[in-house]
């Protein structure tokens, strides 16, 4: 039996795939986050912007309060951990999902 808010197999599409093009925006892929998300110590941050380029989920956004850095969008974050290991200074970390609240948008000053 489906527990409530999942889908049977039967009703998934073939494949899983997504019939509906466009539909991206419509999935709360931060829900297949587990236990841990990325977070980003900026005193080692250059700028780069390879997080911004390398995210699937396209999760980090300029910072309009600061220049140069990204903000990161926890609906979206499935923790595949590609950004922490694309970036060249390793100043992404994990964190424990418990922490996020302490952590706000999972992005240090
Ligand atoms: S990849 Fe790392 S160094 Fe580059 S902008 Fe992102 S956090 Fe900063
Ligand atoms: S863990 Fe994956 S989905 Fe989350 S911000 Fe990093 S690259 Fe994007």
């Amino acid at each position: 039996m489906a527990k409530e808010g999942l889908h049977s197999w039967e009703k998934l599409p073939l494949g899983c795939s997504v019939p509906e093009a466009g539909s991206a925006a419509a999935y709360n892929t931060g829900d297949w986050r587990s236990g841990r998300f990325p977070f980003t110590q900026r005193e080692s941050c250059i700028k780069c912007g390879l997080c911004y380029i390398m995210c699937p989920d396209i999760c980090y956004h300029p910072d309009p309060q600061a220049e140069g850095y990204y903000t990161w969008d926890s609906f979206y974050c499935k923790g595949c951990g590609i950004c922490i290991h694309e970036c060249p200074k390793k100043a992404i970390v994990w964190k424990d999902e418990k922490e996020e609240e302490e952590y706000g948008s999972a992005c240090g000053d």
